[in-house]
């Protein structure tokens, strides 16, 4: 029936246990009569499991044998009989996947004409690109939902060994000579493929879509099927009724009240800041009041603190006073601050930046108010003494 007989999956790809004899063994590889055991091909990853209760880590299909490589060199020796368990969780989770993407290729091709140009199976979900540039929310719904139809309809998916050359009917034509190994799903599929499949759409279970994403030469369609569907489904629902308990709210509601939230955010970051601004004015008012003038008439205000954030609002609160000068600085970086009412006479910027300039550092800025920055309190204090004296 086939040309592979040392391929058990080819024929059966329910087999979840086997005997066989060994054919070599070469430090961890090992290589058997007949398998079951999956090798990575055609995307599909690889199973695991164990030969006579040693881990399989890894199976290559190499030089048309497959190569069993275990977790330690195996204590077996050619001849041997070895028993061969697959991890049945993994398979399945890889047939419901891979026959899902059979499905949806056929059904993307058959409803919108997009052919499948390559497909992607990780841990997390699989991904197949497809030949267009664009594919709407309601063409991707409508294709999800077709899909799901067929699922639920049971079809037969069977394998079938034939000849290459009069293989007909083939979603995409092979470029092999001799015997193809054709999967079929039931009036709507038929494509050669080396994979395992589950034998009904039925055991595909739920097919979800999910991320859409355009890439330079395709469509990326994220996929989920069976228990992969619905564990996401469930962690999906988990986040979003966390959500919702947070803001006391359906989760129907979230994306409208998460919008108004937003909302409000932004106007009391708004108001917050223009409170700041209008505190800082009576601030530099009562810091005037309590600061003696110079025999010059002009106040000279000098404020240190941790950060800059409030001595820029109070500089340029200063600024608008009359008779004023204003010398704030923080200690962590070393930044200062300087401020000048129109009538004080002073340029801000330029007395300032001649100072920095001098202590080695860098700043300026307009004649009401400047800033800089310098290398440490050393500095700090030269600019204090040559910008505002005392
Ligand atoms: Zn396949």
């Amino acid at each position: 029936m086939t040309s592979h007989p040392d391929r058990l999956y080819y024929t059966d790809a329910y087999l979840r246990d086997f005997s066989s004899e060994v054919l070599m063994v070469d430090g961890t590889r090992v290589t058997l009569a007949a398998t079951a055991f999956y090798p990575t091909s055609g995307g599909q990853p690889f199973d695991t499991g164990t030969l006579n209760g040693m881990r399989v880590v890894d199976v290559i299909d190499e030089d048309d044998h497959i190569i069993h490589v275990l977790d330690r060199a195996p204590s077996l020796a050619v001849g041997d009989t070895v028993k061969g368990v697959i991890d049945w969780p993994r398979r399945w989770d890889h047939m419901q996947q891979h026959t899902g993407q059979h499905l949806l290729s056929a059904v993307f091709a058959d409803l919108f004409g997009h052919q499948t140009l390559s497909v992607h199976f990780g841990d997390e979900s699989a991904t197949l690109d497809l030949d267009t540039d664009m594919l709407s929310a309601d063409a991707a719904r409508r294709a999800e939902r077709h899909a799901n139809e067929i699922v639920f309809e049971g079809r037969l998916v069977s394998v079938s060994f034939e000849d290459a050359r009069s293989a007909v009917g083939l979603r995409k034509p092979s470029d092999r000579d001799g015997e193809l190994r054709v999967v079929g799903i039931e009036g709507v599929d038929r494509s050669a493929c080396g994979g395992t499949h589950v034998r009904s759409t039925a055991e595909i279970g739920p097919i979800t879509l999910r991320r859409i994403e355009k890439t330079k030469k395709a469509v990326r369609v994220e996929f989920r099927c069976g228990w992969r569907a619905l564990d996401r489904a469930r962690a999906d629902f988990v986040v979003l009724q966390e959500m919702a308990a947070q803001l006391t709210a359906g989760i129907d509601e979230l994306p409208s009240l998460v919008t108004m939230r937003i909302e409000s955010e932004r106007s009391a970051d708004a108001e917050r800041r223009k409170l700041a601004e209008q505190l800082a004015v009576f601030q530099v008012r009562e810091l005037r009041t309590a600061t003696a003038p110079s025999a010059d008439g002009v106040v000279r205000i000098v404020e240190t603190a941790t950060t800059m954030d409030a001595l820029r609002l109070r500089a340029q609160a200063a600024a608008l006073e009359s008779h004023t000068l204003y010398f704030g600085s923080a200690g962590a970086p070393p930044a200062v601050v300087f401020a000048a009412s129109e009538d004080s006479g002073v340029n801000a910027g330029a007395v300032l930046k001649a100072a920095l300039t001098a202590a080695g550092g860098r700043g300026g800025g307009s004649p009401r108010v400047a800033q800089g920055t310098v290398a440490d309190s050393a500095a700090l204090e030269a600019v204090r003494r040559d910008v505002i004296g005392g």
